[in-house]
């Protein structure tokens, strides 16, 4: 589809704009959008916040192109870094330049981008400028605290812990870097990262957690300090909280989408059976294998335990909220339970920062109070959550009972107990 569409664009090449003026928003444009038929076509859409059309820069996000960014433990200009603006110097070896976008308009002035990268760039920022959007109005955090993010675009991108090549394949939020990388492809040829709005929400989500839980480090102290030990029992809770919550904040704001709520969160982009391992519809819970892993294991070691761990999150939260306005009032308090001062309910921040040097403390009983805690109190939904983190995530009630938690009336649900042997 994207093919025969550049190839119409070519034919049309006379009438190009390849570098618009400013543009007066919002601005009309199609992009590759999933219809309610699940298939991505290309669809007016518009843009908001954009403030150049040719570079595709706005409030939201400012791509960058042919960047070099490089991470090696063994680098010396990364080992001579001593502050995090300094390591985010020492880790661009390229600090890369704008891109140009090329649109074709049509009579009514809706653009339409005129060559592949074109198409990916303009959804990549209309995915991210929805995601914005969500966090802005559905989960009342301020604009302040969304500002324009670098997008790095096609970069030479390399970790050198996993491999001495670039990588590929991938679209994620870098905190070392604080900014989006959208990798080129090898293998993933399905539908690109980027132009999947439900993998570009949860890496937003991302970009909010650092943000709230740690104020926006590069190297955020508690997961340095809790990756040196040898069991990591809070870098496993935090680290599932982060993936479990993106999913389910990604669910939550497919629900404005013509497509419509999405719990199937990679769905298009990956294979089926990695697509169903992190549905967010499925019944699962916590076995006695996996709870112990989330104790005495260390996640570099522990593959994938923050994935199945945060699926066991999401799907309790997806069980909790079957309307709407039970989801928006969920989502408000899961980014409210990211950071807050009152010592009668400390947020993520506050708990993890506390537990610097005692991570066996972030509990996933203690992340989940947090959570419980800031919800209305003494209304169905907490209610619903208090059962569904006692059933599902086999937390015992009492550690969620307190002032302003979990009602006496938590009971166990239909998951087998992982503290008594059938
Ligand atoms: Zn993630």
């Amino acid at each position: 589809m994207v093919r025969k569409l550049t190839a119409a664009a070519t034919a049309l090449a006379t009438l190009v704009v390849s570098c618009a003026p400013e543009t007066s928003q919002p601005m009309k444009v199609r992009a590759l959008v999933l219809s309610s038929n699940g298939e991505y076509t290309p669809t007016e859409v518009e843009l908001k916040t954009v403030t150049h059309v040719a570079s595709l820069e706005g409030k939201v996000a400012r791509f960058v192109g042919s960047a070099s960014i490089q991470l090696s433990g063994g680098d010396p200009e990364v080992q001579a870094a001593t502050t995090e603006d300094a390591l985010r110097r020492a880790m661009t070896k390229d600090s890369g330049r704008s891109i140009t976008a090329s649109f074709i308009p049509d009579a009514q002035g809706v653009l339409t981008p005129a060559d592949f990268h074109s198409w990916n760039v303009t959804t990549t920022y209309y995915n991210l400028e929805r995601a914005w959007e969500y966090f802005n109005t559905v989960a009342n955090v301020p604009q302040a605290e969304l500002p324009q993010t670098p997008v790095y675009y096609f970069p030479e991108f390399i970790l050198g812990e996993l491999s001495d090549k670039p990588q590929r394949d991938n679209a994620l939020f870098f905190a070392p870097m604080g900014a989006f990388m959208v990798l080129p492809f090898d293998t993933l040829q399905k539908a690109p990262l980027a132009i999947n709005a439900s993998i570009l929400t949860h890496e937003y989500a991302h970009l909010v957690f650092n943000r709230r839980v740690f104020d926006g480090r590069a190297l955020p102290p508690p997961l340095t300090a809790w990756s040196q030990d040898g069991f990591t029992p809070g870098l496993n809770v935090i680290k599932a909280m982060d993936e479990g919550i993106a999913d389910y904040h990604a669910y939550v704001a497919s629900c404005a989408t013509r497509f419509g709520c999405n719990t199937r969160v990679l769905s298009t982009t990956y294979d089926d059976a990695l697509v169903a391992s992190r549905d967010l519809a499925t019944p699962r819970c916590m076995d006695a294998l996996t709870y112990n892993q989330l104790l005495n294991a260390n996640l570099a070691a522990a593959a994938g335990l923050e994935y199945r761990v945060g699926t066991l999150i999401a799907h309790a939260l997806y069980r909790s909220a079957g309307t709407e306005a039970e989801r928006q009032a969920l989502v408000r308090a899961l980014v409210a339970a990211y950071s807050d001062p009152d010592g009668n309910k400390y947020g993520f921040n506050q708990l993890a920062s506390g537990f610097l040097n005692s991570q066996e403390s972030f509990t996933l009983a203690v992340a989940a109070k947090a959570i419980v805690q800031h919800l209305p109190a003494g209304s169905t939904l907490q209610a619903q959550v208090c059962n569904n983190f006692v059933n599902i995530l086999q937390i015992p009630a009492a550690a969620l009972a307190g002032a302003n938690a979990c009602p006496a009336s938590t009971v166990p649900g239909d998951c087998p107990s992982i503290y008594s042997t059938p």
